[in-house]
């Protein structure tokens, strides 16, 4: 890791990018792009109701098209950039950001500088998307459509602890259940209510003991179970939120079928709203096998992983792009104060990505 770079990272994780706050989102975009230009590539800001997405190309003397992709919001709320300032603790770099994933930003931008300088670089049309609200969508990016037909896809995730990446990720979904039963005194009038809490308990328990584990990678959790306006009151209303997480499309649709499968609850009404969800990343051997030799050619040998978890790898991938993941930093504690990169592992992986490139 140069100084350059670490100075770099040090700007970026030092200004808040929350999701859905555009002001503080302009600033980021409005920095990697004076970036871009200083590194010789074309730049392109476009306005979108989340934010700005930050587009990066360089247009080399190949045919193939390759996308990188990447994200410039993070989860943590304004002030948390002041609070916690990026800073180097022995072999690791810690601060808002630095693995989820401005470090994996940076490395995609160092890769396209030093392909941008390179006169005798064969790579033919690189495209860097950094889209404004990963973080917090649960369908697919606005600009999806342009991803069609390229030849390859690198998302910029961080790497695992153990220098994997990730070649596959799981299909997921949400969905909230909802009930409505009938208010009544607890006391004096108890039986005359209707509990929604009660009826809600139920499902969530048949949910999780009917699905959990019930086909291969299958994961289904309760997250949320709310209801009751006090302690005197049978609850007349209560929510739930399921995480559903599949090794296919087919397994999360068959899973959100049983989910609807509700009970009798005596006066009580259940029913079930839907976000669409993330497709599966699905796994492509060729572009899987040769970053896997990449790395190990560098010297950073690591493993690959299927992934519970979404990213927008996922949505290039769902358009038939050969996608591989996980190509930022070595890194981890993503959405929590010890977020950390490896500093050892930035080198290796700008190597990589670059010659993914070409
Ligand atoms: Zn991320």
């Amino acid at each position: 890791m140069s100084p350059e770079w670490l100075a770099r990272l040090t700007a970026l994780c030092g200004l808040d990018s929350p999701t859905g706050d555009a002001a503080a989102l302009a600033q980021t975009a409005a920095l990697l792009a004076n970036w871009g230009r200083a590194d010789g590539l074309e730049v392109e800001i476009r306005e979108t109701p989340t934010g700005p997405i930050v587009v990066l190309v360089t247009q080399g003397t190949g045919t193939a098209r390759t996308l990188l992709i990447g994200h410039h919001d993070t989860v943590y709320p304004t002030g948390t950039a002041t609070a916690r300032p990026v800073r180097v603790e022995g072999d690791r770099v810690l601060g808002p950001g630095v693995a989820d994933m401005k470090g994996g930003l940076l490395v995609g931008l160092s890769a396209l500088a030093e392909l941008a300088a390179d006169p005798t670089s064969t790579h033919g049309r690189v495209e860097f998307w950094i889209v404004p609200d990963e973080e917090a969508r649960s369908d697919e990016p606005t600009c999806l459509d342009e991803w069609r037909g390229a030849d390859a896809a690198i998302c910029l995730e961080c790497g695992r602890a153990d220098g994997s990446i990730v070649t596959s990720r799981m299909a997921c979904t949400w969905l909230t259940i909802e009930a409505e039963g009938r208010a009544a005194h607890a006391g004096t009038e108890r039986d005359s209510g209707r509990s929604a809490l009660m009826a809600l308990t139920r499902e969530a328990l048949r949910i999780e003991d009917t699905l959990h584990a019930a086909r291969p990678g299958l994961q289904a959790t309760i997250t949320e179970l709310h209801g009751g306006i006090g302690k005197n009151t049978v609850p007349a209303h209560a929510a739930a939120s399921v995480d559903l997480r599949a090794a296919s499309v087919e397994d999360l649709r068959w899973a959100t079928g049983i989910v609807g499968q509700f009970g009798e609850h005596d006066g009580v009404v259940v029913r079930r709203s839907d976000e669409p969800g993330f497709p599966p990343l699905t796994r492509d051997a060729a572009l899987a096998e040769r970053t896997l030799a990449l790395l190990e050619s560098v010297g950073a040998r690591g493993s690959e992983v299927l992934a519970a978890g979404a990213s927008d790898g996922s949505w290039s991938s769902s358009l038939g792009v050969p996608t591989v993941d996980g190509l930022g930093p070595i890194g981890g504690g993503d959405h929590s104060p010890d977020e950390w990169i490896d500093a050892a592992s930035v080198a290796p992986r700008i190597e990589v990505v670059r010659r993914l490139c070409q």
